[in-house]
């Protein structure tokens, strides 16, 4: 028999499945809402022009591509702290943050998974109901049971807030409890400020380990705006652990740039936890990849480039929000009696639009794609593509 002859095949992933059955489409004016990146109104994923001069500028004195220290650029990883914690931190001052460079936001998760397992070997991990779709797969492949705990409200398409503090309160203390730091993936639906130090102060009773997911940093409010609750976190002095991703904020997807930090407290413990992170990154995959860091490092630090980036990142907000209004209002007059007002109450690239698994069935019989869950991604709409869809969605209600 072959080695390999008992291998079942895996369940295919559901997201990608559908940039499947849309590549097999061959109706040209098919729309794929499924996907989770940022188009333009051109319906193409941006080059940044940031990006762009910073390679240029890379170009002018090409570097040989020898191994970077296994936690990465220092450059790059002093930027993204100042970035996710604020400059004037008191944990940057007090050396009590360390910050690795990270294969995206999904290896930041996966060293973070890792290096907690070591750690905290009878921890369990605590993910949103719903929550992006990686996050349960990930953390049970490092080793831990994952439960999940109240997120979503269908009723308001908001948060269940109370169901949420409650599910807080009752975990055992030292749980991981995983929270998207803002543009919740999968359904846009954010805590206030208000709720937000809610969760900060029983997190804080009840000896939670915070693990700060940020993949849309500049996506819902502004880069400072969105950052904010991992300051706050932080200014508590609890072990905190952050993951970012510069995926979709410098829509530089295919370089796998992130980074993972870790809040400890006091600088001497946190030299001990970035010793034992680098044992983890050296055992996976020894050091990260060089351009996109660099790129990344390069715009962060340079006050012309900055300045763009952060234009073209609100250019990128903006944008989201205007499909979110203009999909309310088109809906208003197309699909009377249906309020859909929650859309721009969301934030961030995804809204669960209520759509049943039936009628995502129904609209991709017109050649326009979402998941089965209802999620669609605003992103992908644009101004040529927004009437189609409306038009079907009111169609299928
Ligand atoms: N975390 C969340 C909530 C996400 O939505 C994503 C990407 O979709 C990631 C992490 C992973 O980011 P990356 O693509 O940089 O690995």
């Amino acid at each position: 028999a072959s080695l390999f002859g008992a291998i079942e095949m895996a369940p295919r992933d559901p997201i990608l499945g559908i940039t499947e059955a849309f590549n097999a489409d061959t109706n040209p004016a098919k729309i794929n809402l499924g996907v989770g990146v940022y188009y333009d109104d051109q319906g193409k994923v941006p080059l940044l022009a940031c990006v762009q001069k910073a390679e240029a500028k890379l170009m002018e004195q090409p570097a040989p591509r020898t191994y970077l220290p296994i936690d990465g650029l220092a450059a790059y990883d002093k930027a993204v702290q100042e970035l996710v914690f604020g400059a004037d931190s008191a944990v940057i001052q007090e050396k009590r943050a360390i910050t690795v460079q990270a294969l995206g936001g999904t290896g930041a998760l996966k060293i973070g998974a890792d290096f907690l397992k070591r750690f905290l070997p009878h921890a369990d991990v605590y993910i949103s109901d719903p929550s992006w779709e990686n996050h349960r797969a990930l953390f049970e492949s490092a080793g831990f049971t994952v439960h999940n705990y109240a997120y979503y409200d269908a009723a308001t398409r908001g948060v269940n807030f109370d169901g949420m503090l409650a599910a807080l309160k009752a975990m055992p203390a030292g749980s991981i409890v995983v929270l998207h730091a803002c543009c919740h993936n999968p359904t846009g639906a954010d805590l206030s400020q208000e709720q937000w130090d809610q969760v900060i102060a029983a997190v804080q009773a009840g000896g939670l380990v915070p693990f700060l997911d940020m993949a849309y940093q500049g996506f819902a409010n502004g880069i400072d705006e969105d950052g904010a609750v991992v300051r706050r976190f932080a200014a508590t002095g609890m072990p905190l652990l952050v993951s970012n991703s510069f995926s979709k904020s410098f829509s530089l997807y295919g370089e796998r740039v992130g980074a993972l930090s870790i809040v400890a407290t006091s600088g001497e413990e946190a030299a001990r936890v970035l010793s034992q992170l680098k044992r983890v990154v050296r055992t996976n995959y020894s050091n990260p990849p060089t351009h996109g860091g660099k790129v990344v490092a390069t715009v962060l630090s340079t006050p012309e480039l900055r300045k763009l980036w952060e234009e073209e990142l609100a250019g990128m907000r903006v944008r989201i929000r205007e499909m979110r209004g203009a999909m309310v209002e088109k809906l208003k007059a197309k699909a009377p009696g249906h309020d859909f007002e929650f859309v721009r109450r969301q934030v961030g690239m995804f809204s669960y639009s209520g759509l049943t698994k039936e009628q995502v069935g129904k609209l991709r019989d017109e050649s326009i794609y979402a998941v089965d869950t209802g999620r669609i991604c605003v992103a992908a709409l644009n101004s040529t593509n927004i009437d189609r869809v409306v038009d079907a969605v009111a169609k299928v209600l």
